[in-house]
C-alpha cells in the first residue's frame, strides 16, 4: 500500500488561483548541448531580446509579490550557466526572500567553483539530467560525448557543496528499459528527488519516440512501487496522482493482476524486486506528489519574458515586458481556463479524478492543438462516477 497514514497527494498552502508554488525561469536559450529531447531547441548563443539582469531582478520582485509563502524559482535553460550574472541573481532572488534551485546542463561550464559560488548566493538544490544508465545512451541523448563522465562527479560536487541533488530523466521508448539501472543509479548518488519525466513530443523531442499509454500506465505504477524506497516525482504526467490514489484505495494487492498492467511493468518490477534482494533498502513513507498543473500552481517564463503555463505548452499568456507576472498569472484567459476543469475535454472532462489530475495540458495541446483535449497518453477509461478530491473522497 502506499502512503500508510499520510495524505496520498499534497494540496499545496497557497490558493493556486492567486499565486504560484513553483515557477520556472528559461533564463536564456543559449547551451552548449543539442539534446534529443530539447523543449527550448537550445542554440549556441542567447537571444538579444533575452532578459537583462534589471530585467531579471525584475521578474523576481514579481514572484516575490505573490506574497508568503513565496512560491519555489527555478533558474533554468539552455543552460543558466551561460549567464554571467547567475550567481548575482540568485543572491537578488534569495534576498528577495525566495526559495532559489538551478538546472543547469553539465558541460566545462559547470565547475565546482560556480557551483561553490551558487551555493554561496542561496542557491539550495540543483537538478541535473540522467537519461542512461551509462555513457553511450546518455550521451547519446545529450548530443556530446564525454557528459555522462562529467556528470557523475558533478552530481557529487552539488551534494558535497550542501545543496539538494534532483535527478531528471526522461522516459521515452528508447530507454524505458534502463529505468531500473537508472535508479540505482539515483541511489548510489544520494539524490534527494527523482524526477521522472514523460517526454512532450515538442521542440526537438518530437523526434523521439514516446511511450504508448498502455505502457505509461506500466511505468506510473513502478514509480508507486519504487517511491516506497526513494523520492519521487513525475514531470507532465499528473496521472501518477490518478494511479497513486487508485493503489491507495486498492490496499495491498499485486498491481500487475489487479491492474491489468503489461510486460514492461512485470520486468520493471522484477528488477525491482532484484535490486531489493541485493540490497537493504529502507522503505520510507512515500512523498506524495503536489497537486498542481499547468498554469495551476506552476509557471513557466521563457527566456524573452513571455509567460506560460509550462514550459512543454508553447502558448503564452502575456508578456513581462507588457504586464506583470501575478497580473497574467490570476487574469490571462488562457491561465484561467487552465484551472477550470469543468472545460477539460474529452476523457478528463468527464473523469472522476479530473479535479486531482486533469491530464497534461501540454501534451494535448502538441498531439492536438487544443491545450483543453484530453491527455493523449493516458490509458484510464473514467466510471463515470463522482468527480474525487486528493483524499480520493467524492468532492
Ligand atoms: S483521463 Fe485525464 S483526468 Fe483522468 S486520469 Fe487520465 S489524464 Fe487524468
Amino acid at each position: 500500500m502506499n502512503g500508510h497514514g499520510r495524505t496520498a497527494i499534497r494540496k499545496v498552502h497557497q490558493d493556486v488561483h492567486q499565486r504560484p508554488f513553483l515557477v520556472i525561469w528559461e533564463s536564456t536559450r543559449a547551451c552548449q548541448l543539442v539534446c534529443q529531447h530539447c523543449r527550448a531547441d537550445s542554440q549556441n548563443e542567447p537571444h538579444p531580446l533575452q532578459l537583462s539582469t534589471e530585467e531579471g531582478k525584475r521578474l523576481l520582485d514579481d514572484i516575490a509579490s505573490f506574497g508568503v509563502p513565496s512560491p519555489m524559482v527555478v533558474i533554468s535553460g539552455g543552460d543558466p550557466f551561460e549567464r554571467e550574472d547567475l550567481t548575482e541573481l540568485i543572491a537578488y532572488g534569495k534576498q528577495a526572500g525566495l526559495s532559489m534551485a538551478l538546472a543547469p546542463s553539465v558541460t566545462p561550464k559547470a565547475t565546482r567553483e560556480r557551483f561553490a559560488a551558487a551555493a554561496a548566493a542561496g542557491a539550495k538544490a540543483v537538478s541535473i539530467s540522467l537519461d542512461g544508465a551509462t555513457a553511450p545512451p546518455h550521451d547519446g541523448f545529450r548530443g556530446i560525448e564525454g557528459v555522462y563522465d562529467a556528470t557523475l562527479p558533478v552530481c557529487r560536487d552539488i551534494i558535497d557543496l550542501g545543496m539538494r541533488l534532483q535527478i531528471n530523466t526522461t522516459v521515452t521508448a528508447g530507454n524505458v528499459g534502463e529505468l531500473p539501472e537508472l535508479l540505482r543509479q539515483v541511489i548510489d548518488l544520494d539524490a534527494f528527488l527523482w524526477s521522472v519525466f514523460l517526454l512532450v513530443p515538442t521542440g526537438r523531442g518530437e523526434a523521439l519516440q514516446a511511450l504508448p499509454p498502455e505502457e505509461v500506465e506500466d511505468v506510473l505504477h513502478w514509480l508507486v512501487d519504487v517511491s516506497n524506497y526513494l523520492a519521487v516525482k513525475t514531470t507532465e504526467a499528473p496521472h501518477f496522482r490518478r494511479v497513486i490514489l487508485q493503489r491507495r484505495r486498492a490496499g495491498e494487492v499485486d498491481a500487475a493482476t489487479s491492474f491489468g498492467l503489461g510486460d514492461t511493468y512485470r520486468r520493471l518490477r522484477a528488477a525491482l524486486d532484484d535490486l531489493l534482494a541485493e540490497r537493504d533498502l529502507p522503505t520510507r513513507v512515500p512523498r506524495p506528489p503536489l497537486d498542481i498543473n499547468a498554469g495551476r500552481g506552476f509557471v513557466f517564463i521563457d527566456h524573452i519574458g513571455n509567460v506560460h503555463p509550462s514550459g512543454f505548452l508553447p502558448v503564452p499568456g502575456g508578456s513581462l515586458r507588457e504586464r506583470s507576472l501575478p497580473e497574467i498569472y490570476r487574469e490571462a484567459p488562457l491561465f484561467r481556463e487552465l484551472r477550470d476543469v469543468s472545460l477539460l475535454g474529452g476523457r478528463c472532462g468527464r473523469c472522476e479524478y479530473r479535479n486531482v489530475c486533469g491530464g497534461s495540458r501540454s501534451r494535448a495541446y502538441a498531439v492536438t492543438g487544443d491545450h483543453l483535449a484530453e491527455e493523449p497518453y493516458c490509458a484510464y477509461e473514467p466510471r463515470g462516477g463522482p468527480m474525487l478530491d486528493a483524499a480520493g473522497a467524492p468532492v
